[in-house]
C-alpha cells in the first residue's frame, strides 16, 4: 500500500537536527515554555510577516482562544462554512454561541464571498471562513464584507499554512489567523499544536494570556483561560522542519500541479482542484471530485492506492448540530460536493513514478466504473 501520507521520509531527511533539537531540550529540562516556544514564535510571525505569533496547543484551540479573545459567547453567531472538519463549528458552538453555515463555492471548496453578507445579523459577532485544502478563501471580499458590519476575521488556517493570497502570506489576511501543527498538516508536528497570528497588539496580550490559563504574571489572572499551550518538545521539531519548509511547498505546489497535468491527460472527467488565479496552494489534501466517489474509492483501495473522504458530511449534516439553528440558507453546494470529493496521496515526497501509478489506477477505476453505469 502507498502511504496516504509519507512522514517517514520527512524525518529521514531531517533526523539528525531533529534529534539535536530534542536532546537540547532535555537537557535543559524547560518542557513547558521554553525558549524554543519564543524562538519559534518569533520565526513563524516573521515566516507570515504580522507583528505577533502565539503557539498553542493545537488547531482547534487556537480557534477556541481566538474566539475568546474577542468575547464570543453564549447567544452570539459566527458565520462559517459547513465544508470543513468538525473543529471549525465546534468551537463556536462550545462558547454557547451558533455558527451560522455560508454556503460554498463548488470549485474551489471555499466558502463563497458572495453569500456571507445576507446571513449577517444583529447577533453575528465575527466571520471565520476556512483555507480549505490548502488555499485561501476569497479574503479581500470577506474583508471588505466585515469592515462594513465592523466585524472581526477569524481565518481558520489549519491546512493552508505557507500558502499565498494576492502575494501575502495564509495567516497574516485577516484580524486573527489560526493554524495547526497536526502531523500531517503541511506544517506538522510530532503531535498536537497550533498558533495565532495577528497584528493587533491588544488581541495579542489577550490570545497569550488566554492560552496560559488566563494570567498575565503568575497566579494572577486578570481572565478566564484554558491550559493552551505548546510543548517545547514539539516547538523544537518545528524548528528543525522549518528549515526544509520553503522546499516542502515547492514541492506541494509541483506535486499537486503535476497530479492536475497528469489527471487532465488522461481521465479527463475527473475533476481537478480549481486553484484561484491570486492564490497558490500548499496542498494540504489533493482532493478531485467525482461522480462515483465510493466505487472508485473501493477500486483504487484494491489497487494499494489508499484514499480519504474530507469531508462526508457537512457540518449542516451532523448529529452534534442539530439542535443548533445553523443551516438558515440553502446549503446546496456542500451537500452536492461533499458526495463527490475524494483525497488522493500527497506530501512533499510523493515521488514521480509513484503518482504515474496512482494517476494509471486512477484512471483504470474511473473507466471500469463508467463501463459499468453504461
Ligand atoms: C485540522 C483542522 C483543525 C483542527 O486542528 P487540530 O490541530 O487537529 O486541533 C481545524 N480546522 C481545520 C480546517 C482543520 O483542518
Amino acid at each position: 500500500m502507498i502511504p496516504f501520507i509519507d512522514l517517514k521520509a520527512q524525518y529521514r531527511a531531517l533526523e539528525a537536527d531533529i534529534r539535536a533539537r530534542m536532546d537540547k531540550v532535555l537537557e535543559h529540562g524547560q518542557y513547558v515554555m521554553g525558549p524554543e516556544v519564543a524562538e519559534l514564535e518569533e520565526r513563524l510571525a516573521a515566516y507570515v510577516g504580522v507583528r505577533h505569533c502565539i503557539a498553542a496547543s493545537s488547531g482547534t484551540d487556537t480557534l477556541l482562544i481566538a474566539m475568546m479573545a474577542l468575547g464570543i459567547g453564549h447567544g452570539d453567531e459566527v458565520i462559517t462554512t459547513p465544508f470543513t472538519f468538525i473543529a471549525t463549528g465546534e468551537m463556536i458552538a462550545l462558547l454557547g454561541a451558533t455558527p451560522v453555515f455560508v454556503d460554498i463555492e463548488p470549485r474551489t471548496c471555499n466558502i463563497d464571498a458572495s453569500k456571507i453578507e445576507a446571513a449577517i445579523g444583529p447577533r453575528t459577532r465575527a466571520i471565520m471562513p476556512v483555507s480549505l485544502y490548502g488555499q485561501c478563501a476569497d479574503m479581500d471580499a470577506i474583508n471588505a464584507i466585515a469592515a462594513r458590519h465592523k466585524l472581526p476575521v477569524i481565518e481558520d488556517a489549519a491546512q493552508s499554512f505557507g500558502a499565498t493570497y494576492k502575494g501575502r502570506r495564509s495567516c497574516g489576511l485577516s484580524t486573527i489567523g489560526s493554524t495547526s501543527f497536526f502531523p500531517s498538516k503541511p506544517l506538522g508536528a510530532y503531535g498536537d499544536g497550533g498558533a495565532l497570528f495577528t497584528d493587533d497588539d491588544a488581541l495579542a496580550k489577550a490570545m497569550r494570556e488566554i492560552r496560559a490559563h488566563g494570567q498575565d504574571r503568575r497566579y494572577h489572572h486578570p481572565r478566564i483561560g484554558i491550559n493552551g499551550r505548546l510543548d517545547t518538545l514539539q516547538a523544537a521539531i518545528l524548528l528543525a522542519k522549518l528549515d526544509r519548509f520553503d522546499w516542502e511547498v515547492a514541492r506541494r505546489q509541483s506535486v499537486g500541479n503535476a497530479y492536475s497535468a497528469k489527471i487532465a491527460a488522461s481521465c479527463r472527467s475527473v475533476g481537478t482542484p480549481a486553484i484561484a488565479s491570486y492564490n497558490t496552494s500548499v496542498y494540504a489534501q489533493y482532493t478531485i471530485q467525482l461522480d462515483d466517489r465510493d466505487e472508485i474509492a473501493r477500486r483504487l483501495n484494491q489497487a494499494g492506492v489508499p484514499t480519504a473522504v474530507h469531508y462526508p458530511l457537512p457540518l449542516q449534516r451532523q448529529p452534534a448540530f442539530a439542535v443548533l439553528d445553523c443551516a438558515r440558507t440553502s446549503l446546496v453546494e456542500a451537500d452536492a460536493v461533499a458526495a463527490r470529493v475524494l483525497s488522493l496521496p500527497m506530501g512533499p515526497d510523493l515521488e514521480d513514478e509513484v503518482q504515474d501509478r496512482i494517476v494509471a489506477s486512477l484512471c483504470a477505476a474511473v473507466s471500469q466504473s463508467e463501463k459499468a453505469t453504461i
